[in-house]
């Protein structure tokens, strides 16, 4: 290659390659288990993750299962709360079928009719604030038990226009909050503290981890989307995970930005039902898939520890 070729050859790449590490690294925040009214009776009618979310001035997006507004006989102080998630400046709101049932189990008729049952009310606020109502985020992101029934909630949610809501990362916050909740009810509030500091330490280790799967398959930084649900660990430590997402570098964006990524255009080749990341979603070889998993950081701790509780 003559010279000048070379050295415009070399200017390119180096182009390439700082543009690729000074991009700016995200991540969404999503939450499932929209309104969770029992704890909102527990804390006196008022939705503490949303008031953290609020001080943070952050986006997130939220997924709702409207059945939860009669879960207890507060009908109308719960409508008030779903209400006030809704006309935040920072929130896009999407759908989680109104029960949060299980696809695979319940099969097509009764999930659609799940689905359908579970915008009522949304849309009515969501319209109220000229916000869409697009997204629907499966209950255990369980799309269906084969590649028949992926189709045909894919084919049906196209038909109304639905997307259907992608995550990333997540790290297990149901099962460290149900741990968490546990000594709180016990008022054994250092272990509680233990298992909230514990769970921040794991997702922002799973964040890294993630890092170098998208690093390695993408070569660059991607747009990442957290999920995590409406719970007490995440009203009392959601603060220091965003911390821990800003410490290592992440920008807070909305859900809408994320999507932004090309990568979440690929296709989906996993047809099962359990709930696993996009990431391994878009591999096509379960080899490779399950290669990926085993070096996914260690949960057994808190495993054992939930599943020691559950026995007991
Ligand atoms: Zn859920």
């Amino acid at each position: 290659m003559p010279f000048k070729f070379k050295i415009i050859a070399f200017c390119v790449i180096s182009l390439i390659n700082t543009s690729v590490s000074a991009q700016q690294k995200s991540i969404s925040i999503t939450i499932d288990d929209v309104p969770n009214t029992s704890k909102y009776e527990k804390d006196n009618f008022s939705a503490t993750l949303l008031n953290v979310l609020d001080s943070l001035k952050i986006p997130f997006t939220i997924f709702i299962n409207e059945s939860k507004i009669t879960k207890n006989s507060f009908e109308a102080a719960n409508k008030k709360l779903l209400k006030k998630w809704i006309e935040n400046d920072q929130s896009i709101v999407g759908n989680h079928s109104y029960s949060h049932s299980r696809y695979s189990e319940v099969g097509f008729d009764n999930f659609i009719n799940d689905i359908e049952q579970g915008e009522i009310l949304t849309k009515k606020y969501a319209s109220l604030y000229d916000k869409n109502h697009k997204y629907l985020r499966f209950p255990y992101n369980d799309l269906g038990q084969d590649s028949t029934q992926h189709l045909q909630i894919r084919t049906f949610l196209e038909s109304r226009n639905y997307l259907i809501a992608p995550f990333t990362i997540e790290s297990s916050d149901w099962m460290f909050n149900y741990v968490y909740e546990y000594y709180l009810n016990k008022k054994e509030y250092k272990k509680a503290t233990a298992i909230g500091k514990q769970y921040v330490e794991k997702t922002i280790e799973l964040v890294k981890f993630y890092e170098v799967l998208s690093e390695s398959i993408y070569n660059r930084p991607i747009n990442h989307i957290y999920l995590c649900h409406d719970n007490s660990i995440n009203a009392d430590y959601l603060t220091q995970i965003v911390e821990g997402f800003e410490k290592v570098n992440y920008k807070i964006v909305s859900f809408k930005e994320s999507l932004k990524d090309p990568i979440y255009q690929q296709k989906d080749f996993y047809y099962q039902k359990w709930g696993i990341s996009w990431l391994y979603r878009w591999m096509r070889s379960s080899k490779e898939r399950y290669a990926w998993m085993g070096q996914a950081p260690d949960l057994s701790d808190i495993e054992n520890t939930y599943n020691n509780i559950l026995i007991n």
